[in-house]
């Protein structure tokens, strides 16, 4: 299996060079050339596996560079649940049923509860792997900048792990009380963590100024290390995301809740496309999916292009309660946009310099009839957002985080709009603890609590259990309480590098 450019490049690459190099020589986004294929025997067969062979199977299909005895290390490794470590849930990533077609998918039981762990925690495995096979013998240092979840689960993946080093800067005043615990409290001999004056741009900007900068290559170089990225256009990053779509499937099954080749739907809070994208493979491949619902908040621009054709960043930008869905460009949807206009890289790379240029681009009508074979979209305001956790914890006794509530909604509204009565799966993304301050005043409960402690008054509050991983957040020491001006993130990662 090799791997090609969105935007038309004829070169070729493995998976592990894929994984490597983040992005392609042209600016593109790496994808497979072609996409394996899923029987309704292998999927058979795949019901009476665990979910971290589930994994290994699916992320082999694509990376035939990898023997499947090391994916099965990796994927063992990476969704083990034991007392102190990995995941807690043995199921991994469970379901859980709130009326007869409504179940939702539950990606938040690994060590950071956000669902950036499922893939944070093989990513690791696959790029270290990948350097191995290419002969790499310098250190590689992940650089990451974080709105919240991303910059957790990286520092946990990468932790301790051996020819690594990462960084992570996130924006000051840009993060929630338990996001930013979460993050300075970090375990960990390889990491570093670092807050930036400004907002999530102003920390993105300084990151890729750094990846762009050749100067400091050559001075990483001498001290035997290169820079990379672990977020979500890296394929790394991708792959591992469509083995829940699969093992979501598999479990329907195994509970009686489907038959067999029985068409299934899923919505998707979505930020910057990659979560949906993967289930989009995972159709691709053959699972049975009828509609991908797509769910975005107040920021509503890839729900208005799913419904028009029309995508338009020039858009007012709103801070919500569902801050990882807060974005204006979602990058990975150009993955998409290669494969319904047939794989046509100059079709792709007209429509991104019109959005580098005019800020928008409308989609032919081909392009557009292909993507309305399977999406469908909506968009939740805030308020509706608060109502849908109260209702859904009042009536059916779930407690559910923003995000999560965005999907409910706006799958509802699905419903409604087109009597389409087939099981669905809402993606359930953030453990609600993760998000205390607003899951609290959707209840109608007004606090005076701040950081670690805002959890134990929605633990109260609701009788709910704390995750493990963020009960023990009270007891833990801040390790990282820097803060610095933008402009002096480029020394920062120099003076890393060098052991200050
Ligand atoms: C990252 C994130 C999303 C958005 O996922 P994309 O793959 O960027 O679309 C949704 N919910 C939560 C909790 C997240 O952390």
């Amino acid at each position: 299996m090799l791997y090609q450019s969105t935007r038309g490049d004829l070169n070729r690459v493995s998976g592990a060079k894929a994984i490597t190099c983040g992005l392609a020589n042209d600016g593109g986004l790496f994808v497979p050339e072609t996409f394996p294929t899923l029987t309704s025997d292998s999927i058979l067969e795949l019901t009476k596996k665990s979910y971290s062979k589930r994994t290994a199977y699916i992320i082999g299909l694509f990376m035939s560079d990898f023997t499947s005895k090391e994916l099965e290390e990796y994927s063992d490794t990476a969704y083990s649940c034991n007392r102190d470590s990995g995941f807690t849930n043995r199921e991994i990533a469970p379901l859980y049923k709130t009326d007869e077609s409504t179940h939702f998918l539950e990606l938040w039981h690994g060590p950071t509860c956000a669902f950036k762990d499922m893939a944070l925690q093989i990513m690791p495995r696959l790029l270290t792997g990948s350097l191995k096979k290419l002969g790499e013998k310098r250190e590689v240092c992940v650089l990451v900048a974080t709105s919240g979840d991303t910059g957790k689960a990286a520092l946990n993946g990468f932790c301790d792990v051996q020819g690594t080093k990462i960084m992570v800067f996130y924006p000051r005043d840009g993060v929630s009380e338990v996001q930013k615990l979460q993050m300075t409290t970090q375990h960990g001999d390889n990491v570093n963590v670092i807050a930036v004056e400004g907002n999530f741009d102003d920390a993105q900007t300084g990151v890729k100024a750094i990846f762009t900068d050749d100067k400091l290559d050559g001075k990483l170089d001498e001290m035997g290390c290169f820079l990379s990225s672990a977020n979500s256009i890296n394929w790394g990053r991708l792959v591992p995301q469509i083995a829940y779509y699969v093992s979501a499937y598999c479990d329907l099954i195994n509970k009686n809740e489907i038959i067999p080749g029985e068409k299934i739907n899923f919505c998707v809070p979505t930020g910057n496309f990659g979560n949906i994208l993967a289930a989009y493979y995972a159709e691709r491949m053959g699972l049975p999916i009828n509609k991908l619902i797509c769910a975005s908040n107040r920021n509503d621009v890839l729900a208005h292009f799913i419904n028009t054709g029309q995508y338009n960043k020039n858009r007012p930008f709103y801070t919500t309660i569902s801050p990882s869905m807060d974005i204006l460009v979602s990058s990975n949807l150009e993955r998409l946009l290669f494969e319904l206009s047939g794989k046509n890289g100059e079709t792709v790379k007209s429509y991104m310099s019109a959005l580098i240029s005019e800020g928008q681009y409308q989609i032919s009508d081909n392009v557009k009839a292909e993507l309305s074979r399977i999406f469908q979209a909506g968009y939740c305001s805030e308020e509706d957002t608060k109502k849908t956790i109260k209702y859904t914890f009042k009536d059916r006794g779930y407690l559910i985080d923003t995000h999560t509530a965005v999907a409910y909604k706006v799958l509802q509204d699905y419903r409604e709009r087109t009597s389409d009565d087939s099981v669905s799966v809402v993606v359930s993304t953030a453990s609600p603890y993760k998000f205390c301050e607003a899951v609290l005043e959707a209840l109608g409960i007004q606090s005076k609590e701040s950081g670690a402690n805002l959890i134990d008054e929605l633990a109260k509050a609701t009788r709910t259990e704390i995750p493990a991983p963020l009960r023990a957040l009270k007891n833990e020491k801040e390790r990282f309480t820097k803060t610095i001006k933008k402009t002096e993130m480029k020394s920062s990662v120099l003076d890393f590098v060098r052991g200050r």
